[in-house]
Parts: C-alpha cells; structure tokens; sequence
C-alpha cells in the first residue's frame, strides 16, 4: 500500500477537494430501489452490468416479486428469465433466493448491517454489502466498483487490482467523511471524462494529481 507520505497526503487532501468542487458531496445511489432488501438485491444484479440495465430489470422485478419471501420462495428456472439480461443469470437467480431464504431465517427478514453478516448472505461481497451499508445504514464504507478501481489506479493512489485490497487501502489514506461520497463522485467521473476506452485528460481537473497524466 502506499506509505502515508506527505506526497500522497498532498494528492489525497487534493484529489478529494476537486471531487467534492465538481461532484455532490453527498452519497447518491444509481440504483433504484425503495426497501432495503430491494437494493441488496439490485447491487447483486449490477455485478457485469450496467446500473441502467439493472434498473430496467428491476422496475418489472420489484412489481412481480413484492417481498423477501416471494423471492425466498421464487422458482429458480423463472427468475432466471426475469433477470436474463443482466448476464450471470443462474448465479444471480440462485444466490438471490437462497440470500432471502438467509434473511428469512437468520435475521427476521431484516437486513443485517454488520459487514460479516452479509458477505455471509449467498453471493454476496464487500462491494455488495458496503453499497448496503452505506446507503441503507449510512455507515462509513468504501464501495470498490470497477469506476473506483480504474480510476484510484490511474490516480496513484492505489497500485493493485484486487478490490479488497484497494478497499483496504482507501480506508487507510481517506478521511471517513469521504469514504461514502467517493464511490457517488469517482462514478460521475467515470461517466463523465475518466471514461475507460478514452480518457479526456486534457480536460480532466485531477490531471495535475494524476500518475496516469503525468507518465504520458
Ligand atoms: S488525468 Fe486522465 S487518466 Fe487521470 S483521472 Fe483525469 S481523465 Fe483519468
């Protein structure tokens, strides 16, 4: 991990000032969901697939299946076809209902907030569970997406690839008040200029803090 330098002290206090200039400040989930259980498993479907898709899925989804039992006691070959299209279908479908069986029988139907609880739930990662506890119980968590692992590589701010790790390290360099927003904010960037395929560094305001723009 990189050692707390005054470099890196430097390119965080930096790195994490023009977020929150460009971005809002405050935690914004892109996927739609109105009970918590509802974004557990949306965050499940969004594994290689886009939130618009998801969302697409979802609004059907949520209609048919309107509780945790009716997922907990859904028929494994239809919800298949129900979430077909966001890919990994028989994985999802299979770990959707036997984490809302969990839920049933293992926590009163409610979603647990400690960390451990629900990566214990079938299927589910950190990522999965931090998107959970971030915006379901506002607890301080650092969601790696494949936006925030792209982009805190290129920054310099982490040099690995495996999610847990760059989590991990995150957690260490961040102020806790900007381990929620900077999944929301580092998204937007994604979106907006740090696109995977082309990069628009000469418009990007991080260049100057960026190892990736510097190196050219
Ligand atoms: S300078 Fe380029 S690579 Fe670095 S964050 Fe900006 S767009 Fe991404």
């Amino acid at each position: 991990m990189p050692r707390l330098t005054k470099k890196i002290k430097e390119k965080v206090n930096n790195v994490l000032a023009l977020l929150d200039e460009h971005y809002p400040t405050e935690d914004k989930c892109y996927l739609h969901y109105e009970k918590p259980y509802e974004l557990l498993i949306a965050t499940m479907l969004s594994a290689q697939c886009t939130d618009d898709r998801v969302n697409i899925v979802t609004k059907d989804l949520f209609k048919k299946y309107k509780s945790i039992e009716d997922f907990a006691s859904a028929d494994l070959k239809e919800l298949e076809e129900d979430i077909h299209s966001t890919g990994f279908y028989h994985n999802k479908a299979k770990n959707i209902i036997a984490a809302c069986r969990q839920l049933l029988t293992e926590h009163n139907g409610e979603l647990p907030s400690d960390i451990n609880e629900l990566t214990a739930l079938a299927g589910v990662g950190r990522k999965t569970a931090n998107v959970v506890r971030t915006h379901i119980f506002h607890i301080p968590s650092i969601v790696v997406d494949t936006h925030v692992k792209r982009i805190s590589n290129k920054l310099g701010l982490v040099n690995c690839d495996d999610p847990v790790k760059i989590e991990f390290e995150l957690m260490k360099i961040f102020p806790q008040d900007h381990w929620g927003r900077y999944n929301t904010q580092v998204i937007a960037h994604g979106r907006s200029i740090c696109k995977a395929r082309r990069p628009d560094c000469e418009n990007c305001f991080l260049a100057q803090d960026c190892d990736s723009y510097i190196k050219k």
